[in-house]
């Protein structure tokens, strides 16, 4: 997913933004895995071969 992507999204389950972006693996500005998460309820949602998933957690 591109960083920028991240400026839009929102936490599924309280709906808070802007998410938090816990980098693991970049390849410029394209995030290939990572952890997105939410500072306000704790929620985190990975990120895998650049597809962010955005899944409440009670749902996956
Ligand atoms: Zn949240």
């Amino acid at each position: 997913m591109k960083r920028q992507l991240l400026d839009i999204l929102a936490c599924p389950v309280c709906r808070y933004s802007p998410l938090v972006l816990d980098e693991v693996l970049t390849d410029g500005e394209d995030i290939k895995e990572g952890l997105i998460r939410c500072p306000k309820c704790n929620s985190t949602y990975p990120i895998v071969e650049g597809i962010p998933d955005m899944l409440p957690p009670k749902d996956r």
